[in-house]
């Protein structure tokens, strides 16, 4: 799989394009559409879907353009569920915490671990919804389940090997 990093919006979020066998999912597009959708313009891939790790709006903000201008759809995810992105297969970790809808997408050698995970640390608790209890279990489970050397795709901030 190839994975494109971009940092968007009001407070750097990374947006990623997930591509493979001519598949692509936009993960996170959360501000500056015409950035992205210039990079999506590039690889000359129409994106089927839309994934956004968790609903604040710094992760969402480019939802809507993203769909008008490619047609995307927006998948809701919960725990178990797996997509498939050209022969790649996604699987969705529910990791609440810094959100109720936290999620984190596990792939072949990869997470994507939105804003529960940092090279530094973790996802903020305290706003709405957000519960410290919770998103210890989640880094607990996490550290159960992550194998040494993954490569993890945050949603803020470097990425970086587990
Ligand atoms: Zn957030």
């Amino acid at each position: 799989m190839q994975i494109k990093q971009l940092i968007v919006g009001p407070i750097q979020t990374n947006c990623y394009l997930l591509i493979s066998q001519g598949e692509m999912a936009v993960v996170d597009p959360g501000g500056d559409p015409n950035k992205i959708l210039e990079e999506i313009k590039k690889t000359g891939i129409q994106p089927k879907h839309i994934i956004n790790t968790h609903s604040h709006f710094d992760h969402t903000l480019a939802n809507k353009e993203i769909i008008k201008e490619t047609g995307a759809k927006i998948l809701d995810l919960k725990e178990g569920d797996e997509i498939k992105i050209g022969d790649e297969v996604l699987k969705i970790i529910s990791t609440s915490g810094h959100s109720e809808d936290s999620i984190c997408l596990f792939g072949q050698g990869f997470v994507l671990s939105g804003d529960t995970l940092f090279k530094d640390g973790y996802g903020r608790t305290d706003l709405e919804g957000g519960s410290e209890e919770e998103i210890q279990k989640s880094l607990k489970r996490l550290s159960e389940i992550i194998k040494p050397g993954t490569k993890i795709y945050p949603g803020h901030g470097e990425i970086f090997s587990y």
